[in-house]
């Protein structure tokens, strides 16, 4: 497309707009993932919501796709799109905290990092990713499942309102007393429905965290995996931890021989009173011999950063996810035969806990439908070579099949890759119909395509 019709989005906005042939333009078109490639007509670096407006009543008059873009990690590469216009909110990503209140208003640009470091200043955080580099808005429009989620909900529970530019480029807040229908459909529903300027969280009490990383030998994983699942089932909920299949990550508190071997790794944090932390975690060193341990007090927003350099923007990956009603012996049995051919120690395969705060929410009370599952597992490849890019991909496919036979009806959409587009009605369930409604309401002409994208219906 000629760059010069972009000239007079250029004069109504305060942010770049940077089109091919633009210093910055490889930079502003890649996103997290390097297995994406794409080359937008333009991408407009907005500053305010004026430019949201005008980017919106401009990708609309003519006729363009539009992208929007948080942090970047959206797996299928959402956050940019051939010959499309994609608004990044790169530099709009400041967080004002309201300590009195215990909430906090992030800018739809704020990484988890940012948010992190904002509510952290004042002892409180609300439930985000397991990552820092993750952004607020497309984490939480998905859902968002992290170490809080057991205590506190999923990151989109705890969403007080939303400012959102719709397609027809009308500013409307969502919230329980203003539009609340697209308020609904927000919390679950992803990017479809408008461009989030900001959005509103309810803040909690968490300050310093009681971190544990404890690694097993994979040959006991049968023995931790058994356990994991039996002492969730009646663990505090201030406990919030993951299982992991991984190779051993080259740290210090790993003997050397176990670096990039099979492993079976318990990560997480008890956010209840910090004395009670080392307890806590004594039954995961008890369970089976341990290949390395990390356990101590450490501030949430450290946690949630330590583990960023591991998947650096550029990574390639490709990701697959079911939801499970349980962790069955038998998909134990499979995660421990494929958790045996991880093929990189960037590989991610992880399985979140699904209970507590999360399903003391209705199914149909957000769009976010999956409550009555126990776990989200997700199998993530991360590799460096583009050599490896078929193999990897083989590998994940292969490993999510045989977890299928195991696993419930849908997945989390914030874990879908492209060729999960078929799965979206699934995956929203009972609220596939209503999600629908609410779309031809606010977007009849699916001008918010680019997305785990549910059809107006
Ligand atoms: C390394 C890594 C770790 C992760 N860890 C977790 C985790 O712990 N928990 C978890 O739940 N998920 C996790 N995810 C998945 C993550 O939730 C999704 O990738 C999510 O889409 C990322 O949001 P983003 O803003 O960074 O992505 P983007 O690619 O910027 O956005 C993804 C999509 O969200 C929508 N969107 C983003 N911003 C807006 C906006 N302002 N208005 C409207 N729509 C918008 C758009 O549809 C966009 O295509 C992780 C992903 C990665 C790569």
């Amino acid at each position: 497309m000629n760059g010069t019709i972009f000239d007079s989005l250029r004069e109504q906005v305060r942010g770049q707009v940077i089109t091919p042939g633009d210093a910055d333009y490889d930079a502003a078109r890649a996103v997290h993932n390097g297995m994406i490639d794409k080359r937008p007509a333009a991408v407009v670096r907005v500053s305010q919501v004026a430019d949201v407006i005008a980017s919106v009543n401009f990708a609309r008059d003519n006729s363009l796709d539009l992208a929007v873009r948080g942090g970047g990690h959206s797996a299928p590469g959402f956050g940019t799109w051939d010959d499309a216009l994609v608004i990044d909110f790169v530099n709009t990503r400041g967080v004002r905290v309201d300590p009195a209140n215990r909430t906090a208003r992030s800018e739809a640009g704020a990484t988890w990092a940012d948010f992190n470091h904002a509510t952290h200043a004042f002892g409180l955080a609300t439930p985000g990713g397991i990552v820092g580099t993750t952004g607020v808005a497309g984490l939480t429009l998905g859902g968002g499942i992290g170490y809080l989620a057991r205590k506190y909900g999923l990151s989109c529970d705890n969403l007080i309102s939303a400012d959102v530019v719709t397609a027809d480029g009308k500013f409307l807040t969502a919230s329980e007393s203003e539009n609340d229908d697209l308020f609904w459909a927000l919390r679950g529903g992803g990017g479809n429905f408008g461009v989030v300027t900001s959005l509103e969280y309810r803040l909690h009490p968490v300050d310093m965290v009681y971190v544990g990383i404890v690694v097993y030998p994979l040959e006991h994983a049968e023995t931790v995996s058994r356990f994991y699942r039996d002492h969730l089932a009646s663990a505090p909920e201030e406990l919030g931890a993951f299982l992991a299949f991984a190779l051993g990550p080259p740290v210090p508190f790993l003997p050397e021989e176990w670096h990039g071997k099979p492993v079976c790794i318990v990560v997480g944090m008890w956010t209840g009173d910090q004395t009670e932390g080392a307890a806590c975690w004594q039954p995961f060193l008890d369970v089976a011999p341990v290949a390395g341990s990390m356990m101590g007090p450490m501030p949430y927003p450290a946690l949630n950063q330590a583990f960023d350099a591991l998947q650096p923007k550029g990574i390639l990956s490709y990701w697959k996810a079911d939801f499970m009603t349980d962790l069955t012996d038998a998909a134990i049995g499979e995660h421990i035969r494929y958790g045996a051919t991880i093929p990189t120690v960037q590989t991610a395969v992880h399985l979140y806990p699904i209970d507590g705060a999360v399903q003391r929410v209705g199914t149909t009370e957000t769009a976010f439908a999956n409550r009555d599952v126990k776990f989200a597992p997700v199998i993530a490849a991360f590799w460096d070579n583009p050599a490896d890019n078929d193999a990897r991909v083989s590998w994940v496919r292969e490993y999510a099949e045989a977890l299928r036979p195991h696993s419930a009806p849908g997945g989390y959409i914030n874990f879908m890759d492209r060729d999960d587009l078929p799965r979206v009605a699934e995956n929203y369930g009972p609220n596939y119909t209503r999600l629908r409604g609410i779309k031809a309401k606010y977007d009849p002409q699916n001008l918010f395509h680019v997305n785990q994208n549910i059809s107006p219906g």
